[in-house]
């Protein structure tokens, strides 16, 4: 089970991920989380930063999708922002992978998830066979029982660094401009 919740890729945020390095493991498109990866919980502003590592990664040529079980309706509103499509769905359920898979057009082995909680865009990710990568969240506000499941993701964190499972990324942002 904990191999099941172990990322390929544990990193600060969307900038310590260096696009070379998803070419280079065969990555072709990317599914990306949305509260507390590309927004501040339950908000709709994105940071400056973050629109322009979105639009690098689309310049390097990855197809994008957003991927959420949040309101339809600002998932929207997040997907027009950002011109990237979305799926909706209920990780860490196949059936939400699934979704982003198609409308990507890209096999697992060929897509990345990017997401900040072990529990759902993780073990999903896992269990759909992509490329898993957790960045720590955006911030601490977040809903009631996502701060139940950071105390079990500390310990699940512990266990794996521990274990010597955990591969970091601790070196300086890649294509970061403020
Ligand atoms: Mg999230």
């Amino acid at each position: 089970m904990l191999s099941k919740l172990c990322p390929n890729l544990y990193v600060g945020s969307l900038h310590h991920i260096d696009f070379s390095h998803l070419k280079g493991i065969g990555v072709e498109g990317i599914v990306f989380d949305i509260d507390n990866t590309v927004t501040m919980w339950g908000s709709t502003e994105i940071p400056a930063t973050t629109r322009k590592w979105l639009e690098d990664a689309k310049t390097h040529g990855f197809r994008v999708c957003l991927l959420s079980n949040n309101r339809k309706n600002r998932i929207d509103d997040i997907s027009r922002m950002l011109d990237i499509p979305s799926a909706k769905g209920f990780k860490p359920l196949g059936s939400a992978f699934r979704s982003a898979l198609c409308l990507l057009g890209t096999l697992p082995q060929e897509t990345a998830i990017i997401g900040d909680q072990i529990f759902t865009d993780i073990l999903g990710g896992n269990r759909a066979g992509l490329y898993t990568i957790l960045v720590q969240p955006m911030s601490t506000n977040e809903f009631i029982t996502t701060k139940f499941f950071r105390k079990l993701e500390r310990i699940v964190l512990r266990k794996l660094a521990c274990r010597g499972l955990l591969k970091q990324e601790d070196s300086d942002p890649h294509n970061f401009t403020e």
